[in-house]
């Protein structure tokens, strides 16, 4: 499947002509109205953000409720995103939720779910993290918590986006595993990475992984001590001439309480 890069280009495009390398320092209304839009943040039901087009004017809203000033920022990026890359006959009252939003089951699911979410997720993961920018930011820099927690408040945005974009281009190969209520909900790895996942989707979590622990203790880890070793057969499948203790295996989780997810972040040193 060749990937859809539209969402990327118009982002840096849009860059381009701001002429910015990035719009850290662009307070986002001030962004959105530049580009013909107003923005209205109020508490709204079953939603986190939506885009109504009309013939004079574009209203995009969001959800005041949203706790985090990062997620904030992506979902307007991402109504940005349909705002400049889809036209009005296509879209006219847009709502994105959860599902819409999240950049992981969009690029996975991308043919099954239409194209547009995805594009509007590419669009605000790049305009809010140029590619370049992140690049340069993460080069040379050994892979740990603490970088990937640098970069999302460099670039204001969630460290699960953080994830997802270092996932693409950070030095360091990397797995990301997702998990509902003790349930692996999706995993994806690099395409050469060198170990096998065990495909455990809907499953139970191993009993040795950091991110049951949570689910079962309720553990969640302080900052200096969220990088956690794990075995290689932890997630990997183990073959009969490797030997568990040849291997040095970490994980990182990502507590979304609220949704009572994990997202782990797995490498090798
Ligand atoms: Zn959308």
């Amino acid at each position: 499947m060749k990937k859809n890069k539209r969402g990327a280009i118009r982002a840096k495009a849009l860059l381009k002509e701001i002429g910015c390398d990035s719009i850290v320092d662009i307070p986002m209304d001030i962004l959105v109205s530049g580009l013909g839009a107003f923005l209205v943040e109020e508490p709204l039901s079953n939603s986190d953000g939506k885009i109504i087009r009309g013939n004079k004017k574009n209203i995009i809203k969001i959800n005041s409720e949203i706790p985090y000033k990062g997620k904030k920022r992506f979902t307007i990026a991402h109504e940005l995103g349909h705002l400049l890359l889809h036209n009005k006959l296509e879209l006219e009252e847009h709502s994105d939720n959860d599902l819409t939003l999240n950049w992981f089951k969009s690029s996975i699911e991308q043919m099954k779910r239409g194209v547009q979410e995805w594009e509007a997720n590419d669009f605000a993961s790049e305009l809010l993290m140029p590619s370049d920018l992140f690049y340069k930011k993460q080069k040379g820099k050994k892979f740990s918590p603490e970088l990937i927690r640098n970069l999302s408040s460099f670039f204001n945005v969630s460290i699960t986006s953080v994830a997802f974009k270092y996932f693409e281009l950070g030095d360091c190969p990397l797995c990301l595993i997702h998990s509902h209520n003790s349930k692996v909900s999706y995993w994806k790895r690099p395409d050469d990475y060198p170990h096998f996942i065990i495909d455990r989707t809907k499953s139970k979590l191993p009993d040795d992984s950091v991110a049951l622990e949570y689910f079962e203790k309720g553990k969640i880890y302080h900052k200096e001590h969220s990088k956690q070793p794990i075995w290689k057969s932890t997630w990997f499948k183990l073959n009969d001439w490797e030997d568990d203790r040849d291997y040095n295996f970490f994980e990182y989780c990502i507590i979304t309480s609220s949704c009572n997810t994990v997202l782990s972040m797995v490498w090798e040193e």
